[in-house]
């Protein structure tokens, strides 16, 4: 019998390549196998996505906003 809740309780370690169980931090969730932070998305999905969003942007990342203002 299969449970329909398995791959809530899942997620993807890119480490392991395959969804795993998981222990939830504050902002990430890391695998209990190997203690790599696990994402939502397979790897194959991570990277798509990734690849997406850095066509997007321009190289060399974010713009740094530079310190040079002394406050009196
Ligand atoms: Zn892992």
């Amino acid at each position: 019998m299969e449970n329909p809740d398995y791959y809530n309780d899942r997620k993807f370690c890119s480490n392991c390549q395959r969804y795993v169980s998981y222990l939830m931090s504050l902002d990430h969730s890391y695998c209990t196998e190997c203690g790599e932070r696990v994402r939502l998305f397979s790897q194959n999905d991570w990277e798509n996505f990734h690849d997406t969003l850095q066509r997007q942007k321009p190289k060399g990342g974010r713009p740094r906003k530079q310190r040079g203002k002394e406050s009196a």
